[in-house]
């Protein structure tokens, strides 16, 4: 579906996601400016898109002002992996913080539209299942994961503040457990971990028991669930649960990936990190209501897809 070409900012674009909605906001004939440090992102996904017209790279950190004319802003800027984001924990937060005032002050100097990619954990450990947007959370505000919960939750305030008291407009996305081709292959999550071991034939890590939930969303259907968010009524800011609401235990998901590559790895069980959520499944009410969107694409399909990708790169 073409658009009235726009100018559109993605911070985080060199990343996973941002990579994937740059492709897809040129495809659709915007004007895209990529804003990245590189520290989990990798030139490599964006790569093909640096001969494209229409794409520029900005290699630069949001915890620092940034100053540029466009008319919408993806901030995604910040490490997604438990790894990565608990490396530098303060690094994270200022990112999460700083980053998401200075992109507020961006986009409230330009009058640019802005969306801001939040996550489940801002729901925790969440005693409350499946998650609606209402629910406010079980959050250790001071445990190893805090960094990145309540650096996003701080970030949700802000977005909300600049909203009333500025009248920006804001999109607000709680973005579950999203997985794809162009993850990092030590990126530590548990699809790329679990992939990369079994196509190595290298023993599968589950943490815990493996009894533990999460609902895996393809990328594709993501990005799309973006896009109809940027482009919904003024007023709807959300915050809205954007994710596969298909649950499954990490233990499935291994015999699962054990069983499309054929692997014959072993599994074996380590420790599980502390405050590792128990349970995770999204309420997706509001995003059918309002949005028309749902994902689409099953487990099994999306996993094929994603451990082509990685057969591809490891055989590189
Ligand atoms: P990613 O690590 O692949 O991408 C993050 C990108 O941000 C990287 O390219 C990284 O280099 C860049 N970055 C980090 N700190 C920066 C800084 N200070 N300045 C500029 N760039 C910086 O992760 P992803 O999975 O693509 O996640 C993208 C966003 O979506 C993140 O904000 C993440 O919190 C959010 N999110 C992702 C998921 C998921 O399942 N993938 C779930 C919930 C939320
Ligand atoms: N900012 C930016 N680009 C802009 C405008 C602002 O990076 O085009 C940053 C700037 O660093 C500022 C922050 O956004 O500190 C918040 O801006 P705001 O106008 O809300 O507040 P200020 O701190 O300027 O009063
Ligand atoms: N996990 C695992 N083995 C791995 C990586 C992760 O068992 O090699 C578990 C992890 O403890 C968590 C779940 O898989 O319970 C999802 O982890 P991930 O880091 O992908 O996402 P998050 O915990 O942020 O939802």
């Amino acid at each position: 579906m073409k658009h009235t070409p726009r100018k559109i900012l993605v911070t985080g674009g060199g990343g996973f996601l941002g990579s994937h909605l740059c492709e897809r906001l040129l495809d659709d004939g915007h004007d895209v400016i990529c804003v990245d440090n590189f520290f989990t992102g990798s030139r490599r996904n964006i790569l093909h898109l640096m001969d494209n017209p229409y794409f520029e790279l900005i290699r630069h950190d949001v915890t620092f002002p940034l100053y540029v004319e466009v008319d919408e802003i993806y901030n995604l800027a910040c490490p997604a992996s438990p790894i990565h984001y608990q490396y530098n924990p303060v690094k994270t937060i200022k990112t999460n913080v700083h980053g998401a005032i200075n992109m507020l002050g961006l986009a409230k100097r330009i009058r640019a539209r802005i969306f801001q990619a939040s996550t489940s954990e801002v729901y925790g450990d969440p005693s409350v299942h499946p998650q609606p947007e209402g629910y406010w959370g079980h959050v250790n505000p001071i445990g190893i994961r805090s960094c990145y919960d309540e650096g996003k939750r701080c970030a949700e305030t802000l977005f909300f503040d600049y909203y009333r008291q500025h009248r920006l407009q804001i999109k607000v996305g709680r973005i579950f457990n999203t997985y794809g081709p162009k993850m990092h292959p030590d990126d530590g999550r548990v699809v790329s971990n679990f992939i990369v071991q079994a196509l190595k034939n290298e023993p599968i890590t589950i943490y815990g028991d493996g009894s533990q939930t999460r609902s895996f969303c393809y990328v594709d259907d993501l990005i799309e669930g973006f896009v109809r968010f940027m482009a919904s009524p003024d007023d709807f800011t959300g915050p809205v649960n954007l994710g596969n609401p298909n649950e499954f235990t990490i233990l499935e998901l291994a015999r699962r990936i054990l069983d499309l590559t054929g692997s014959r790895s072993e599994i074996v069980f380590k420790d599980l990190p502390a405050d590792d959520p128990r349970q995770r499944q999204p309420d997706i009410r509001l995003a059918r209501e309002r949005l028309g969107w749902e994902p689409k694409v099953p487990l099994a399909d999306g996993l094929s897809r994603t451990i082509a990708y990685f057969e591809g790169l490891l055989g590189e």
